[in-house]
C-alpha cells in the first residue's frame, strides 16, 4: 500500500484503492480504450462527508482531484495522471417520490441501473436520461443531457429540481430552483456548465414523465448511403416541422448488408421514436416511407425496452476513440451538406467509425439559452463524430483522428457550436463554442466558488489552454487531464 493510499484511507470511511487493487483496475477503465492513465489513489466514498476529506486531502497536499461517474468522458478528463480519482460509483442509490414523480439519484448512478429501477417501480415514468446505457447521472445532468425524449420533456438539467454539491473548502451545498442569491448562479451553472468544474455533485432530484401511452414506437428506418443527396432534404423538411412527441435521430456508418452476405456497407440509418400512438407515429413518417427505404422495423414498445435494445450500438466499448461534435440550426441538412457526409463517409478509414445524430428542438427550444448555463437551445441537429479503431493498434489512431478532425471542420461552416458532452480537446475556439454567450457568467460563477481553482483540468472552465490547429496535428492534448 502506498503512502497515498494509506493516508486517504484514514482520512475517509470509504475504501481507497492503490495500483495493483481490483478496485483500481476497475474504476481506470473507461468506456474510450484510448484513455490510460494511472492516479496515485481511488477513493471511493461513501457520503457528502468523504469527499469533503478527499477534497482537504488532495488540496492539503498538492495533488490534483477529479470526479468520475460513468467514465464517459470522451477525453477521459474523469481520471488524472498521480493524483486522487473519486470514483461515485457507491453513491448509487435511487428513490422515488410517488406523490411528485421526483427520482432521486446518487451521482454515481449509470442510467442502465437507473431504467432498471423504474421499470421495476412499475409506474410507467420515465426519466430523461442518456441514449447509452453506461453513461453516469453525473457527466450526463451536469453537462446538459440528450435524451430520445427530449423533445417531448426538455433536457436532463431542465428536469433537475435540486442537487447537493461538495464545494473546493470541503463544504456541503443543496441548491434547487428556489435557491436565491449566490446559490441560484451554484444552481444554474452547475446544470450545464459541465462536469468538474464547480464541486463534486453527490445526488440529484429529477422529475420524470408519464409518456402520452405505456409504449413508443421506435426502431430504424434504412436507406443505402449512395442515396443521401436525395433524402437528406426531405428529411431535412420533416425535423422542423414534425410535432415534439417524434424525434427522428440519424446514423451515416456500415452495417451488414443483407445483399452482399452480410458484408459492412454504408447506410443512412434514421431512428425515429413516437411519443404517442403507433399509427399516429406512422402516419408523420409518411414522407420517409414516401422515398422507399430498403428497410423499415418499428416496433411499439416501452421507452426502457427501446433504450435496453438501442443502448449499445454507439457505445465505444473499449475501443479507441476520438470524439467531437456540431450544432446545428434548422434547415441544415441540406443537399449542400449530403455532399460533405458524402465526401467524408466515403473516405473513412477502416469500417467501425460513424456519425450519429440528435434531433434536438421541441420542449428543449422552449427554454431561453440565458436561462439555463446550455447556450445551445435553438440548434435542431447535433451531428457527433465516433471515430473508432482497435485499441491495440495505436499506430492506426493518427489516421483516423485527422480524418474526423477534417470531416468536421468541413461541418464547421454549417454549424453554430459544439457539445459539452462530447468534450475535444482538438476543438478550436472550445470555450466559446461550448458556452456561447453564457461564458462570461460561467467563469464568475466559477471563480466564486473555486477561487484557488482546485478543479482545475486542461478544458476546465478556469483554462487557457487553446489547440492551434495546425497540420500535421499536435494529438498531445488528447492525453493530457
Ligand atoms: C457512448 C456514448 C454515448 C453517449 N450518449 C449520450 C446521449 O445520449 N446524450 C447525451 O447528452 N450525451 C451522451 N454522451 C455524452 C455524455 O453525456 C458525456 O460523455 C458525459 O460527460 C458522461 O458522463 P459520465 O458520468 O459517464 O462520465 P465521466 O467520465 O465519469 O464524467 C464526465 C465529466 O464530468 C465530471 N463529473 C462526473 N461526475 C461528476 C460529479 N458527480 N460531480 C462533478 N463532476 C463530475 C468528470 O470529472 C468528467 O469531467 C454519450 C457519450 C458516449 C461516450
Amino acid at each position: 500500500m502506498t503512502k497515498i493510499v494509506h493516508q486517504l484511507a484514514k482520512a475517509m470511511n470509504g475504501r481507497v484503492a492503490g495500483p495493483g487493487d481490483a478496485d483500481y483496475a476497475n474504476c481506470i477503465r473507461i468506456d474510450n480504450g484510448r484513455i490510460n492513465r494511472q492516479p496515485a489513489a481511488v477513493a471511493l466514498p461513501l457520503d457528502a462527508a468523504d469527499i469533503g476529506a478527499a477534497i482537504r486531502f488532495a488540496r492539503d497536499e498538492g495533488l490534483k482531484l477529479t470526479v468520475r461517474s460513468g467514465g464517459h468522458s470522451a477525453t477521459g478528463y474523469s481520471l488524472n495522471e498521480g493524483g486522487i480519482v473519486l470514483d461515485l460509483r457507491g453513491l448509487s442509490d435511487m428513490s422515488l417520490d410517488m406523490v411528485s414523480n421526483v427520482l432521486t439519484l446518487g451521482m454515481g448512478s449509470i442510467w442502465r441501473d437507473v431504467y432498471n429501477y423504474m421499470r421495476v417501480s412499475r409506474t410507467g415514468l420515465v426519466p430523461v436520461a442518456g441514449g447509452c446505457l453506461g453513461v453516469g447521472a453525473g457527466g450526463f445532468l451536469l453537462g446538459g443531457g440528450y435524451s430520445f425524449v427530449s423533445r417531448s420533456y426538455g433536457l436532463g438539467i431542465d428536469n433537475v429540481e435540486a442537487l447537493t454539491i461538495v464545494l473546493a473548502d470541503g463544504s456541503v451545498k443543496r441548491v434547487s430552483r428556489a435557491s436565491t442569491g449566490d446559490d441560484a448562479d451554484l444552481f444554474w451553472a452547475a446544470c450545464g456548465g459541465g462536469g468538474g468544474n464547480f464541486g463534486v455533485a453527490v445526488d440529484v432530484d429529477i422529475r420524470t414523465h408519464r409518456l402520452a401511452q405505456s409504449t413508443v414506437l421506435a426502431g430504424q428506418i434504412l436507406f443505402p448511403f449512395y442515396r443521401i443527396e436525395e433524402i437528406l432534404p426531405v428529411y431535412n423538411e420533416l425535423a422542423a416541422t414534425c410535432p415534439a412527441a417524434l424525434a427522428i435521430y440519424g446514423f451515416l456508418g456500415n452495417q451488414p448488408d443483407p445483399r452482399n452476405g452480410g458484408a459492412p456497407a454504408l447506410f443512412l440509418r434514421f431512428t425515429p421514436i413516437f411519443n404517442g400512438a403507433f399509427d399516429e407515429g406512422m402516419a408523420l413518417l409518411a414522407p420517409l416511407f414516401k422515398l422507399r427505404p430498403s428497410n423499415v422495423s418499428l416496433y411499439s414498445m416501452t421507452l426502457p425496452e427501446f433504450e435496453m435494445m438501442a443502448g449499445g450500438s454507439t457505445s465505444v466499448s473499449g475501443r479507441g476513440a476520438y470524439i467531437r461534435s456540431a450544432l446545428m440550426p434548422p434547415g441544415a441538412m441540406t443537399a449542400k451538406l449530403a455532399k460533405v457526409f458524402k465526401y467524408h463517409m466515403s473516405r473513412m478509414p477502416g469500417t467501425d467509425s460513424f456519425v450519429v445524430w440528435t434531433h434536438a428542438g421541441g420542449k428543449i427550444a422552449d427554454v431561453k439559452p440565458e436561462e439555463t448555463a446550455y447556450w445551445h437551445r435553438k440548434s435542431l441537429f447535433m451531428p457527433e463524430v465516433k471515430a473508432i479503431w482497435d485499441a491495440n493498434r495505436p499506430q492506426d489512431a493518427r489516421q483516423v483522428i485527422e480524418w474526423a478532425y477534417d470531416f468536421f471542420e468541413d461541418l464547421a461552416a454549417h454549424a453554430e457550436g459544439a457539445y459539452l458532452n462530447y468534450i475535444d480537446p482538438l476543438q478550436r475556439d472550445w470555450k466559446r463554442q461550448y458556452y456561447g454567450e453564457n461564458l462570461d457568467r460561467l467563469v464568475a460563477v466559477k471563480r466564486k466558488v473555486d477561487p484557488h481553482d482546485l478543479f482545475a483540468f486542461q478544458q476546465g472552465l478556469n483554462s487557457d489552454f487553446e489547440p492551434d490547429g495546425r497540420k500535421p496535428l499536435d494529438l498531445d492534448p488528447l492525453s493530457i487531464t
